[in-house]
C-alpha cells in the first residue's frame, strides 16, 4: 500500500475509535488468522460481583475482606464491596502476601488465612460437598475462590463477571471471516468454558499463570498461526508484545496500552473486526 493509503486506513479506523499505531501494524492485521482474548475486562465487563457465599456468610466474608483489603485484584474489589454492603468491618491483618495468579495469604487474628483458587490448596483436602458446590457454581460461569483459616477451608465465594453486550456479536463476526477465536485466562477451566460457550469462542486455554500467557501465544505461533492478542491488564503486557498484533482495551492499564499496536478506545471487541476489514481493504486495493 502507498503511504497515503495507509494514512487513509489508519484515519478511517481512528474515526471508529480503533487507534492503529502505524502502517506496519495495519499490514500485520491483514495476516491474522487467530484472535486470542483475555477474559476479565476484555470479553467480560470487568466488574465482577459476589453472587453466592457458601459457609458462615459473615465469617467467610469478614475473613476474605480483611485479606482482600490489601489487594488490587478485581476479585478483591468485588469481595470488599459485598462486605461493605453487609456492613461487615474487616480486621487488621499481618504478613500479607499476594500469590500471583492464585490468590492472597495473611495472618488473621493469629492464624494463617487465605483467599484464592484451588491452586492455593496444595496441602488441604476439599470435602466432597464443597467441591460439588464449587463445580456447580463454576459451570454457571462463576469464579470460585476458597476462603481458608487455620489450615481449614471455611467456605467459598462465587463471583460473576458478565460478558460485554458486544462480545458475542464481535466473536460471531470474526468467525464469519474464518478466524479462529481463543480465550486465554488464569481462571478455572470450567468458568472459561462456560464464558466461551456464552459468547461462541472456539478454544479455551485456562488456568494459565500470568507469567505463562506470552508462552501460550508463542505456542500458537509455533503451530503456524498468525495471532492477535486482545487484553487489558498489567499481566497481559508480555502477551500483547509477543503476539503478531497486540490489541489493548482503552480502559486497560497504561502498560497494556503501551504494549499494544492497536488500542480500542471504546473497549468494544467489534473494534477488532473493524481493524481487520480496514486492513484487508488497504492491502488488497493497492498492490
Ligand atoms: P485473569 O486471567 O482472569 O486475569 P488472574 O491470573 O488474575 O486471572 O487470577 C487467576 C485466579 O487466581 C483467579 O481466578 C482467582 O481464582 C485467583 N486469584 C488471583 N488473585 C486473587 C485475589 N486477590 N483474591 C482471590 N483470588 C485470586
Ligand atoms: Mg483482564
Amino acid at each position: 500500500a502507498t503511504p497515503t493509503a495507509l494514512m487513509v486506513g489508519t484515519a478511517r479506523s481512528a474515526k471508529m475509535g480503533v487507534l492503529i499505531k502505524n502502517g506496519e501494524v495495519l499490514q500485520e492485521v491483514s495476516k491474522i488468522d487467530t484472535v486470542v482474548f483475555d477474559k476479565t475486562g476484555t470479553i467480560t465487563v470487568g466488574k465482577p460481583e459476589v453472587t453466592d457465599v457458601v459457609g458462615d456468610k459473615q465469617t467467610v466474608l469478614t475473613v476474605a475482606a480483611s485479606l482482600e483489603e490489601a489487594s488490587e485484584h478485581p476479585l478483591a474489589t468485588a469481595i470488599m464491596k459485598k462486605a461493605q454492603d453487609l456492613k461487615l468491618a474487616p480486621s487488621k491483618i499481618k504478613n500479607f502476601a499476594a500469590i500471583e495468579g492464585k490468590g492472597v495469604r495473611a495472618t488473621y487474628e493469629g492464624q494463617t488465612a487465605f483467599v484464592g483458587s484451588d491452586k492455593l490448596l496444595t496441602d488441604i483436602q476439599i470435602d466432597d460437598d464443597l467441591a460439588n458446590k464449587a463445580t456447580a457454581l463454576q459451570n454457571e460461569a462463576k469464579t470460585v475462590v476458597y476462603v481458608g483459616l487455620g489450615e481449614q477451608i471455611i467456605g467459598l465465594i462465587a463471583i460473576q463477571d458478565v460478558p460485554k453486550k458486544s462480545s458475542k456479536q464481535a466473536i460471531s463476526e470474526l468467525k464469519s471471516r474464518v478466524l479462529k477465536t481463543v480465550v486465554l485466562t488464569g481462571d478455572n477451566e470450567k468458568v472459561a468454558q462456560a464464558i466461551a460457550q456464552e459468547v461462541g469462542i472456539d478454544q479455551v486455554i485456562a488456568g494459565v499463570l500470568p507469567t505463562e500467557k506470552a508462552e501460550q501465544i508463542k505456542n500458537l505461533q509455533e503451530q503456524g498461526r498468525t495471532v492477535a492478542f486482545v487484553g487489558d491488564g498489567i499481566n497481559d503486557a508480555p502477551a500483547l508484545s509477543t503476539a503478531d498484533v497486540g490489541i489493548a482495551m482503552g480502559s486497560g492499564t497504561d502498560i497494556a496500552i503501551d504494549s499494544g499496536g492497536i488500542v480500542l478506545v471504546q473497549n468494544d471487541l467489534r473494534g477488532v473486526v473493524r481493524a481487520l476489514d480496514i486492513s484487508k481493504k488497504t492491502f488488497n486495493r493497492i498492490k
